[in-house]
């Protein structure tokens, strides 16, 4: 049995603003993500070979805040945050505030695997990906002129926004189960417009925006990362299937649906379980995703 989901993100733009061509370009950065990460499954690759070239494609399409896409944050930089976790061994490597990595996701695999360490931030996780031969880009390659009006208007009042005005939340995740019945999770993203300089949101942050476990599930999350921080959500969710007994359903509505409603938590996840059960709730008005399985590849933006 083997499984794929993937995220570009929740909130997405209001439909009445969307347009069809926009809608195929989304639905084909989906769709490639998608392919990318299916066909290393369909070959007898590992969960997290999977989810990397997924969240790769991701973050190489300027259509989601990673990666190229990434947005701008209040000093005009594009500070970028990635994970990945390997439900199976559980190890982890992630890395907050890069700059210039073409690849954050690769860089969160690369400390896993070529560090003693979990999280590298800032300059020093920069040196480190140079040490390790990591491509970098220059500012132009992460120019994107609709997220920089995006910031321009944040700007003006002083405002910490999501990738779009509508609240929508670009971040990119993909999560996995292979042949040999690991799991595994990684996500990656801008953050959001014109957040501080330094802010690190959920998604590099073990058991808030990633996490995977072999036991239960391997989750990637996108949503306001300050509240998803507070309600420790993907690790909640493992908690409530690990000690509590339910179902990834069961669990998925308590933390989406209650839990983060009740603080204010916009934003969505993807999920997978240890029986290939596959959940992609949000309570956002959309969230880009998509899921393949033996007999299905769908990819979906709004509620229906
Ligand atoms: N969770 C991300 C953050 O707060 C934002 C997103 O999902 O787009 O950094």
């Amino acid at each position: 049995m083997i499984r794929l989901a993937i995220h570009g993100g929740a909130g997405t733009i209001l439909r009445s603003a969307m347009t069809s061509e926009l809608q195929t370009q989304y639905e084909q950065g989906l769709q490639d993500a998608l392919e990318a990460g299916y066909k290393i499954l369909s070959s007898g690759g590992s969960a997290m070979d999977a989810v990397e070239a997924a969240v790769m494609s991701l973050e190489d399409c300027p259509m989601f805040n990673a990666g190229c896409g990434s947005v701008f944050n209040n000093t005009g930089k594009h500070e970028m945050d990635a994970a990945i976790m390997d439900g199976n061994t559980l190890d982890a490597g992630a890395v907050s505030g890069v700059s210039n990595v073409k690849n954050p996701v690769k860089l969160a695999l690369t400390i896993m695997q070529n560090s003693e360490h979990v999280l590298l931030t800032g300059t020093g996780a920069e040196l480190f990906a140079k040490m390790q031969g990591l491509e970098f880009e220059d500012d132009k390659y992460f120019y994107n002129e609709t997220r920089y009006k995006q910031w321009q208007e944040a700007l003006k009042d002083d405002r910490v926004q999501l990738d779009h005005t509508e609240k929508k939340f670009g971040t990119v995740g993909a999560v996995a189960l292979d042949a040999q019945g690991n799991l595994a999770a990684a996500t990656s993203t801008g953050g959001m417009t014109n957040k501080k300089f330094g802010r690190m949101g959920d998604s590099p942050i073990i058991g808030a925006g990633t996490y995977a476990n072999n036991n239960t599930c391997a989750i990637s999350c996108t949503g306001h990362g300050e509240l998803f921080i507070r309600a420790v959500v993907a690790y909640d969710i493992s908690c409530l299937m690990e000690y509590k007994g339910l179902s990834l359903q069961e669990a998925c509505d308590i933390v989406v649906h209650d839990k983060l409603v009740k603080i204010g938590g916009e934003g969505g996840l993807i999920a997978i379980d240890k029986y290939g059960n596959i959940k992609l709730p949000f309570n956002s008005e959309g969230m880009y995703r998509g899921y393949a399985n033996e007999t299905e590849k769908k990819v979906m933006i709004y509620k229906d």
